[in-house]
């Protein structure tokens, strides 16, 4: 962190975002302001119904005040004579608070907005957190499986959903990552959508799209299942998805282009003429945030790193029809991957 101040030449940086704030220093509560001196220790602040939980978890100077964060940390940071280029985070604080800050401090200094400084930090995930990470995922993977393969007409999507998030929590989790999506039959076109009253009925398709969240790490995987025999249309377009995630997953190594890796799941669907029907990029990061860097898009330049954690999630989408989407999470290793989703990517036929 001190060498990401210098490199900018930042004095100190207000930290806002929680994920951030928990990344450098453990605080999980929801009301927090971390102050991060070019040198010398952070100090947290936040408010009197965290203290205890604080005083646990943070690994830094605690101030708890009544009044608001920012006050309290212009306050102090209005003291420090030397500082004279103070960053922020430009995705994460409030317009209200940045006039509060530049308000209390003398015009001299100067406030420098800052985008993906701690996100930078956050890219390459140590063992630990990579074991988190594949503890989070085996959470979902067992909700999948103790869920998916008894459902039967005429379940509700909703219902489904629901047995889902309970069996994450009884699992160990502590919630679900995102709001969890099962869609069935034309509804599986919605790539995003919300599970709903749509009952099951012979004939459709189910996607369930789910992850877990384990002492703060999101995990993401995306299953199919069929009620009934599938159609011959059904499993070769199945058969193509599976083959444009094996494309992508091949591309995976340490030095390779994120770009390259979509490059590789869309070049793989246009071969079978279905490159209009993947509307979303090929991946995204996976850590204390469900979408996080990198993004595995057509424009993205980053380069990948062993210890970086993303998804691979090519899918097609069919209006009037459905969709099919699978979904693993995957750490990138020194020759290649490794797959943290421990289920099989056969089509369930329930
Ligand atoms: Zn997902
Ligand atoms: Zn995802």
């Amino acid at each position: 962190m001190a060498d990401e101040l210098a490199g900018r030449k930042l004095d100190a940086l207000v930290v806002t975002a929680p994920p951030n704030i928990r990344y450098l220093c453990g605080f999980t509560g929801s009301h927090g302001l971390l102050v991060v001196p070019a040198a010398g220790e952070p100090v947290l602040y936040t408010d009197p119904r965290y203290e205890i939980q604080a005083g646990e978890e943070a690994r830094c100077t605690v101030k708890v005040t009544k009044k608001s964060l920012i006050e309290a940390a212009a306050r102090d940071m209005s003291r420090r004579r030397s500082w004279r280029r103070i960053g922020f985070e430009a995705g994460s604080m409030r317009y209200a608070d940045y006039a509060a800050l530049r308000h209390a401090l003398p015009s001299a200094r100067s406030l420098e907005p800052q985008t993906d400084l701690v996100e930078k930090l956050r890219l390459v995930k140590s063992p630990a957190e990579v074991e988190t990470i594949r503890r989070s995922m085996a959470i979902a993977a067992e909700a999948y499986r103790r869920v998916v393969g008894s459902l039967r007409p005429p379940v509700r999507e909703t219902e489904v959903a629901a047995e889902l998030d309970h069996q994450m929590r009884q699992l160990g989790a502590e919630k679900p990552a995102f709001e969890t999506i099962v869609l069935f039959g034309e509804r599986a076109a919605l790539p995003h959508g919300k599970p709903g009253p749509r009952a099951l009925s012979m004939g459709d398709l189910v996607l369930v799209d789910l992850g877990a969240v384990l002492d703060g790490y999101t995990s993401d995987m995306t299953r199919m299942a069929v009620a009934g025999k599938p159609t011959e249309r059904l499993r070769r377009l199945y058969q193509l998805v599976l083959e444009a995630q094996r494309a992508a997953l091949e591309q995976l190594r340490p030095g390779v282009a994120a770009s390259a890796v979509d490059r590789a799941a869309r070049r793989s669907l246009e071969r079978h003429g279905l490159a209009d029907c993947f509307v979303h990029s090929t991946g995204h990061g996976v850590g204390l945030e469900i979408h996080e860097a990198p993004r595995l898009g057509k424009r993205e330049k980053v380069r990948l790193k062993a210890g970086m954690v993303v998804t691979i999630e090519p899918g097609i989408y069919v209006e009037g029809w459905g969709g099919l989407r699978v979904e693993d999470t995957v750490v990138v290793t020194s020759n290649g991957y490794d797959i943290l989703t421990p289920l099989g990517k056969e089509l369930t036929v329930l």
